[in-house]
């Protein structure tokens, strides 16, 4: 993902390569090579308008005309706008006073929620916390066996409705799990909730009944990074109807060009916090907005 982002930008880099002093019309040049390449990597219209303003008006005043090397400045420039568009600074997990800290997962099905319960609940073992992970996705048929699957080789604890009583009340089944973790000294409870292939008002009212049972201390929200520009739309539609504090950016892996899920931060106003790159549990890893620009810089 972002292969052919990096190497639009570091060709319209290299055009700057070499120039002593930037003229107005090399700025516009630079500035109009960059939104395409940002247009053709997928990046949401008003983030490609609000960047390009930013580097424009950034690369016209002084910090570029007085820099002994102008297309250095440009590229620091546009590195330092693109952490901007993706959060800024690396926010981390926010932890409850009180035990058990209580993550609800929401997003489309498919969209990585149960195997990023896993990777959630692996990474957080490892630093040194009990998680548990909780089946509220009492819809899909195999959703719970598949959480009960993920937890075991996660080697995390699992709080589900027993098999075959899969038509339970998920806002029960969460309220429970969390006295459940309560009792069995879990610090932090995963909450892994329904989707549907589409946006839809009853699934949006039972993430809402979820929720509003066991106040969250986060709420992610799971977007795959492939499905383009509907990552946007989704994630209006999540932020209107459940509201959420993350972002996971899931299946960076994979070929698309992945603009789209970069533009969710921006769009939202929520910050991405973790990234999943595969279907392994190791697959997975804090999301740095400084590390993401670099990567896409090259
Ligand atoms: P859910 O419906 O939101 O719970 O989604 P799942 O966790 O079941 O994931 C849907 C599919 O995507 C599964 O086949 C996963 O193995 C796969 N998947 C999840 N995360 C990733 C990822 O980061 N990369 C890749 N390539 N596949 C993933």
């Amino acid at each position: 993902m972002f292969d052919t982002l990096s190497d639009r930008l570091s060709a319209t880099f290299k055009s700057l390569r070499g120039k002593g002093r930037l003229s107005e019309a090399d700025i516009d040049a630079t500035a109009r090579e960059i939104r395409i390449a940002l247009l053709e990597a997928d990046v949401a219209l008003p983030v490609v308008r609000a960047f390009i303003k930013q580097v424009k008006e950034r690369a016209g005043g002084a910090e570029v005309s007085q820099a002994l090397n102008p297309a250095q400045q440009v590229i620091k420039i546009v590195n330092e706008e693109l952490i901007g568009i993706l959060g800024g600074e690396t926010r981390r997990l926010r932890f409850a006073k009180q035990p058990p800290t209580v993550i609800m997962l929401a997003g489309l099905q498919g969209s990585g929620k149960t195997t990023l319960a896993g990777k959630l609940g692996r990474w957080l073992k490892s630093q040194g916390h009990t998680p548990l992970l909780v089946a509220c996705d009492l819809q899909r048929p195999n959703a719970v066996n598949q959480l009960t699957v993920v937890a075991e080789r996660a080697e995390v604890g699992v709080y589900a409705p027993e098999p075959g009583n899969g038509v339970g009340d998920p806002v029960k089944v969460a309220k429970d799990s969390v006295e459940h973790a309560r009792a069995k000294q879990y610090d932090i409870v995963i909450v892994d909730t329904a989707g549907r292939l589409g946006i839809d008002q009853e699934l949006m009212q039972q993430a809402a009944d979820i929720r509003d049972a066991v106040s969250p201390d986060e709420i992610l929200f799971v977007v795959d990074a492939m499905i383009g520009q509907d990552a946007v739309n989704t994630a209006e539609a999540f932020r209107d109807g459940v509201g959420f504090d993350g972002v996971v950016l899931s299946k960076l892996d994979g070929d698309a060009r992945g603009g789209a899920a970069l533009s969710v931060a921006h769009v939202t106003g929520r910050q991405i916090m973790f990234a999943s790159n595969g279907e392994q549990l190791d697959d997975f890893d804090a999301f740095h907005p400084d590390r993401m620009a670099s990567r896409i810089l090259g």
